[in-house]
């Protein structure tokens, strides 16, 4: 590995040009124009005008920017461009080494990024493949076999393949560190120096974070070359399309709250943040006992269970999908309208990272966040970090009789009417705004027996109770 703590480092300029340049005038082949022409792509994003250009001057390069700003393209692009004299079609596996390794934190990440540069490569006989764990390592080590040109994975999976010498990667000529700070927080640095020991020394370094803490630049440092510093904001930034929604709420009432906000806005498709592995699964499981479908994915999940969560919730089969920070990472969710905060990050830049999954792609989306009162200190801290306060919203009145799972005791009333066969519980519909919650229930003769499954909220068949859970009484459907 290089060492140039005393590199120069040049700022690539932040000029209106740069966001109105076309991918035809960055110079780019015209295979890889007719694959980004069928993306969609009309112009570049800025990271993209002001990534490319450097790139393909063979500079090592340090982008300070998250997943949303169309960093993936603004690394791969010009990167394919680099390897386009190599591209052949020929079978024999020495004609296809590994020139370009992307490490990424995350599976997710990682399979993301492989499907871009399959999408960007399409027109160039390049190979790639995507290594990451939790999945057969056997399927992995035949297609490492045949040769690949570009090898996406990540760090703990890599290790494996060098280790089995599965893969080679004595000619890698580029390297690419995706989300480094993830990677620190994932503890995944010293993993990354260990593959650094496979590579060659000369070769073109590219880094992408997010945020720059005080060991990330380190390792920018050690690893770049007078790296040309690439920054943008997001490619919505926060204050422009996301709006912030904040609801000061005790502890108990966070899952009555949510199922309420969940109906009462017909939410569709709604990505629920919460800290921990445990909670996830907890607040998924809930939150299906409430009628409402929803999956939790975290790393504890097998790769197979993320990837099926993800694609379902794409495709809008479930609309809310509960996360912690981790397994969110890098999640590429077009059009994503709400987010919601069930607990808040520890860690400021999190709330950045998390509200960064909507308000993507043009589309305006809503970050809302229920805080408890010993949350406030965290919030705080967002606040300073945004140097804005965020609005509270008027909470309406609920009052729960949605328990927690692990309270200990609960009246015998209660227990009895939560186990209630279905058909004789109230169905659920959301209740109209200015409804009166502090009222009890009061069933309507006109109503029907629930189902038996869980009922998307877009799909609004009879579900459990809404208003009666919350101990108001049931409004007529809107
Ligand atoms: P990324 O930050 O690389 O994860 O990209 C985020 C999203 O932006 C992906 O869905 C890309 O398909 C999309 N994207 C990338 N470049 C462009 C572009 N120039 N114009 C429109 N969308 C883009």
């Amino acid at each position: 590995m290089s060492s140039h703590s005393d590199a120069s480092t040049a700022q690539a300029p932040d000029t209106p040009r740069a966001a109105t340049t076309s991918f035809d005038a960055l110079g780019l082949i015209p295979e890889l124009l007719r694959a980004v022409t069928e993306e969609g792509y009309r112009e570049p994003t800025p990271i993209q005008a002001k990534a490319i250009p450097p790139i393909l001057q063979r500079r090592d390069v340090m982008g300070c920017a998250q997943t949303g700003t169309g960093k993936t393209a603004g690394f791969t692009l010009p990167l394919l461009q680099l390897l386009a004299p190599h591209a052949n079609t020929s079978l024999s596996p020495a004609r296809h080494p590994t020139r370009v390794l992307v490490l990424t934190p995350t599976r997710e990440l990682a399979a993301q990024v492989e499907e871009s540069v399959r999408a960007y490569s399409k027109y160039l006989p390049l190979r790639t493949a995507v290594v990451f764990g939790g999945v057969d390592i056997g399927p992995q080590m035949k297609q490492l076999h045949t040769g690949v040109e570009i090898v996406v994975a990540t760090p703990g999976r890599l290790l494996d393949h060098l280790h089995q010498k599965s893969v080679n990667l004595s000619r890698v000529e580029f390297l690419v560190l995706d989300e480094a700070d993830r990677m620190l927080d994932m503890g995944f640095i010293p993993d990354i120096k260990r593959i650094l020991a496979h590579l060659p020394p000369r070769r073109q370094n590219l880094l992408f974070s997010a945020t720059f803490p005080e060991e990330v630049r380190r390792l920018a440092k050690e690893l770049l070359h007078a790296p040309v510093t690439v920054e943008v904001a997001p490619r919505n930034a926060p204050a422009d399309l996301v709006t912030h929604e904040v609801h000061l709420v005790p502890e108990l009432r966070k899952r009555a709250l949510l199922c309420h906000l969940i109906r009462s806005r017909d939410m569709r498709q709604v990505l629920v943040f919460v800290r921990m592995k445990r909670d996830a699964n907890r607040l998924a499981r809930q939150l299906k006992q409430d009628g409402i479908i929803a999956k939790e994915i975290h790393s504890d999940r097998t790769q197979v269970e993320r990837m099926e969560a993800l694609d379902e919730f794409k495709q809008g089969k479930v609309p809310v999908l509960v996360a912690t920070d981790i397994a969110a990472r890098g999640l590429d969710i077009e059009q994503l309208p709400f987010v919601i905060n069930y607990e808040l990050p520890h860690t400021p830049e999190d709330y950045v990272h998390r509200i960064g999954r909507t308000g993507r792609a043009g589309m305006p989306g809503e970050a809302i966040s229920l805080v408890g009162p010993e949350e406030i200190r965290f919030l705080e801290e967002i606040e300073r970090l945004l140097k804005r306060k965020l609005p509270r919203a008027a909470t309406p009145e609920i009052r729960s009789e949605t328990r927690p799972s692990h309270r200990p005791r609960e009246p015998r009333h209660e227990r009895a009417e939560r186990h209630a066969p279905r058909h004789q519980q109230p169905p659920s519909r959301p209740a109209a705004p200015g409804f009166d919650y502090s009222k009890p229930y009061e069933p309507s003769p006109s109503q029907k027996p629930a189902g038996p499954e869980p009922v998307a909220p877009s799909r609004r068949g009879p579900v459990r109770p809404t208003a009666a859970l919350l101990g108001g009484k049931r409004e007529p459907h809107k």
